[in-house]
């Protein structure tokens, strides 16, 4: 029989009872390696009843202790990184060094909440009348949950449950029905590290479970990472429900391409970013604009993009992996044909792709446009495929007016020998994270993942430092302080100023 995979409920792996199951697959071969549950809705109950009885303890556990948790999770996870990319192997495709990737990225986050007592700091103002001092504590909120995607299984739910419960909440996390297990292993580290009962629950499921934890009135926080039209969703039906909720949602970024950059340097950044770990980063720069000259370099990046292959993971010379799923393989491949419709040049065609050996692998070769505009459904849709498309303008103000005028704002950059240009890029752009001769800018966690636009929807970038304000309160203490001994108020301590 297919393995089930287990919900982690109330500090324990458990089968679910539910009759509804969401099968997972290879995405190189379509072999069915575990089936997900839809967790039923007493089972998210239990999750939700659990981790709100955990806090109650949780918050009282001493900053330090929940630092050294992390500490522990952190060397855990470290010495089984390959372990738990081999498992990202299975169920997403991605190779294996990306995979490592995808892992040690988490990594990074929990050395960041290893640090969460000088995070967590307040402030304080002596005298801020005779013997009143004001000072501030920061507190954690309750119980916390996450919604993620598929696409990094391993680094976006250490976004968000290390740095939620190093701040002393609790956190319910739904992973990605389509690459559930690699959160089960996460999850089991975890407890190994010394997590105690009730402190991270993770359920399985799709959007039903999603909307109980929507709608459930013990749920503080919500943190959500996927795609547009779910991310306005879930920011709207959890604001309704008076929740706190951070949304990163999909995103279209541009690279900015100056006829003074090097070229080899700007066909090395754009191979990789474009069509690396099959497209499925929200982070790959999907779209090319050529500034002058610069345009006539696009046939030797399609050229560079058109030596690329996909393989499996156990292949070292696959550059990138299959696509999740037939149904993203469909989507697109139907954008790619609408593309050409639409008038754009379809100059490296990677529609009719195949992978020796894995005959039903969900692979798309590498694809290049040029002649692109923005009414094109390619230009104005996410593609999340290994699709760049390229245009071409006659100066870098009309550069910034197209990135400008894009609805998404995630990610950016632009290759240029000029400071100048840089500079006036890097301010007036509106795109919260500019790489400057740097193709894909995600910041470390001692930064935050900063989206803008249509890109996210909140008001906090949590993850990495502004996580700490995602996750907690601040409670202001006014005191005075009555002491009859030292009389550090009246008459004779009046200061005279003149
Ligand atoms: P998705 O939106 O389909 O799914 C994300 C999560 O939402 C999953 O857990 C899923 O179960 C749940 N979900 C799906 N449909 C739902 C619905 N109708 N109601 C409630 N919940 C629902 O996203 P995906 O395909 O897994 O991931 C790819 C997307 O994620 C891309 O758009 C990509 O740009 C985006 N992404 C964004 C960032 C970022 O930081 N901005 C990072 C990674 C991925």
């Amino acid at each position: 029989m297919t393995k089930q995979v287990q919900l982690f409920i109330d500090g324990a792996f458990i089968d679910s009872t539910t009759e509804q199951w969401i099968p997972v697959t290879n995405p190189a071969t379509q072999e069915v390696i575990a089936q997900a549950p839809c967790a039923t809705a007493d089972e998210m109950s239990r999750a939700i009843e659990s981790a709100k009885e955990a806090f109650k303890s949780w918050k009282e556990v001493p900053v330090s202790e929940r630092a050294r948790l992390m500490m522990r999770f952190g060397h855990l996870l470290k010495e089984h990184q390959t372990e738990i990319a081999e498992i990202i192997c299975q169920e997403l495709g991605k190779t294996i060094e990306d995979a490592k990737g995808d892992v040690w990225r988490g990594i990074e986050v929990v050395e960041q909440a290893a640090n969460i007592p000088s995070l967590m700091m307040g402030e304080t103002v002596e005298n801020v009348a005779r013997s009143i001092d004001t000072y501030s504590y920061i507190q954690p909120l309750g119980v916390c949950a996450g919604i993620t995607p598929f696409n990094f299984p391993a680094m976006i739910p250490l976004w968000m449950f290390p740095m939620a419960i190093a701040c002393g909440n609790t956190f319910v996390l739904k992973p990605s029905e389509q690459d559930p297990m690699t959160v089960n292993r996460i999850a089991e580290l975890f407890v190994e590290a010394g997590a105690p009962k009730g402190v991270l629950q993770v359920v399985h499921g799709a959007k039903e479970q999603v909307d109980t934890i929507l709608h459930h009135p013990d749920i503080k926080a919500i943190s959500f990472v996927g795609s547009v039209n779910v991310g306005q969703y879930i920011y709207k039906t959890g604001t309704d429900n008076l929740k706190r909720v951070q949304a990163f949602a999909g995103a279209k970024n541009h690279m900015v391409i100056m006829p003074d950059a090097n070229k080899q340097q700007v066909i090395n950044a754009l191979v990789g970013a474009s069509v690396g770990a099959a497209g499925q980063r929200c982070m790959a720069i999907s779209v090319a604009v050529f500034v002058g000259a610069a345009q006539d370099w696009i046939p030797e990046v399609a050229a560079a993009i058109g030596k690329v292959r996909p393989g499996v993971y156990t292949d070292p010379n696959a550059a990138y992996g299959p696509q999740i799923s037939p149904q993203a393989k469909a989507r697109i491949l139907s954008l790619i044909e609408q593309g050409k419709k639409e008038g754009a040049t379809c100059l490296l065609d990677g529609s009719d792709c195949s992978v020796d050996g894995f005959p039903n692998g969900n692979w798309v070769g590498p694809t290049v446009f040029s002649n692109v505009s923005t009414e094109m459904e390619i230009y104005k849709q996410e593609i999340f495929g290994p699709v760049l498309t390229t245009m071409s303008v006659d100066s870098l103000d009309e550069a910034l007016k197209v990135v400008n005028d894009s609805p998404y704002g995630n990610g950016t950059s632009i290759f240029t020998a000029s400071g100048a240009a840089a500079r006036k890029y890097q301010h007036q752009v509106e795109v919260g994270q500019v790489g400057i001769n740097i193709p894909i800018p995600v910041p470390l966690p001692f930064f935050s993942f900063t989206g803008w636009k249509g890109s996210f929807y909140g008001d906090q970038h949590a993850y990495g430092k502004q996580a700490v304000r995602f996750y907690t309160e601040t409670k202001t203490i006014t005191a005075r302080w009555f002491d009859d001994d030292i009389q550090v108020s009246g008459p004779n301590m009046s200061i005279n100023l003149r």
